[in-house]
């Protein structure tokens, strides 16, 4: 029985007083004579079961602290605990599990990350990650739920997506949701609205293994940022940004 809150510990311990008790009576049915066994039997029931109960009551709670302890752990190993998405190794592992190594790799890489560290400490840096990440992730899961998409943080600033969404051009548009939605929702220094951007290098996972997938979309989101930042490029695409307007800063940097 698996044990994962005290109303669980409390029937659980109802079970084991039960137990307790009818083994208690079967115990004496058949070892001692009539007359003894039908002698203070309510008493000897009542006895079995209370002490039955109070021993499942310390055991159950044990077991629950250990679950809750469990689990915790198990969060902990597979969430980035700041941001709140997947960890670097639980996103990777997701991936190598080849039944869902398909759809799409987005590599999201916050804009001028360090500018923002610089100017407004890294405390307020990591301010600005957990609302990536929490935008990020609930935008995901408003749109395409756990089963079809996830997200990690696999450093610093860089966030990878997994998409398991068969068509190019849906993918385009969750992106530029994704990215108005950051836009609506804007990450706050101080009182004031900040506009946090991210630039996403994307690529499709067609059987080429996830370390090569992940090579495509670094040099994917490599264009992108050449190409002025807060926006997408496509493995296919690289050729056609290059050449496009370089770096647009930031208003606050002009
Ligand atoms: P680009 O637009 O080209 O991506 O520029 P960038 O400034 O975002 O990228 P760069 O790689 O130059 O800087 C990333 C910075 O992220 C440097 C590092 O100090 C900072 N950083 C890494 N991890 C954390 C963290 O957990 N918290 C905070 N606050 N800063 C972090
Ligand atoms: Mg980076
Ligand atoms: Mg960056």
């Amino acid at each position: 029985m698996q044990i994962k809150s005290p109303r669980h510990v409390v029937i659980f311990s109802i079970a084991i007083s039960l137990f307790a008790a009818a083994a208690s009576v079967l115990y004496d049915w058949t070892m001692i004579p009539q007359a003894a066994f039908e002698r203070n039997l309510g008493w000897r029931m009542l006895f079995s079961a209370s002490l039955g109960f109070g021993v499942a009551e310390i055991t159950g709670h044990r077991m629950l602290r250990e679950n809750k302890l469990k689990q915790s752990l198990e969060y902990a190993l597979s969430h980035d605990t700041l941001t709140g998405t997947y960890s670097r190794r639980a996103i990777f592992e997701r991936l190598q599990n080849s039944r869902r190594a398909t759809g799409f790799l987005v590599l999201a890489d916050i804009d001028h990350f360090k500018s923002i560290n610089d100017r407004f400490g890294h405390a307020a840096g990591d301010l600005m990650l957990q609302h990536f990440g929490a935008t990020a992730r609930h935008y995901l899961q408003m749109t395409l739920g756990e089963e079809r998409a996830a997200i990690g943080r696999i450093g610093g600033e860089e966030f990878l997506i997994h998409i398991d969404m068969p068509a190019k051009a849906d993918l385009n548009i969750w992106i530029d949701g994704l990215r108005a939605v950051l836009r609506r929702a804007p990450a706050l220094q101080g009182d004031a609205p900040y506009p946090l951007t991210a630039s996403y290098g994307v690529t499709k996972l067609d059987g080429c293994g996830v370390d090569q997938a992940m090579l495509d979309a670094d040099e994917a989101l490599y264009a992108a940022k050449a190409a002025g930042r807060d926006c997408a490029v496509m493995t296919a695409e690289i050729a056609a940004f290059e050449g496009r307007a370089k770096d647009v800063a930031h208003a606050w940097q002009a």
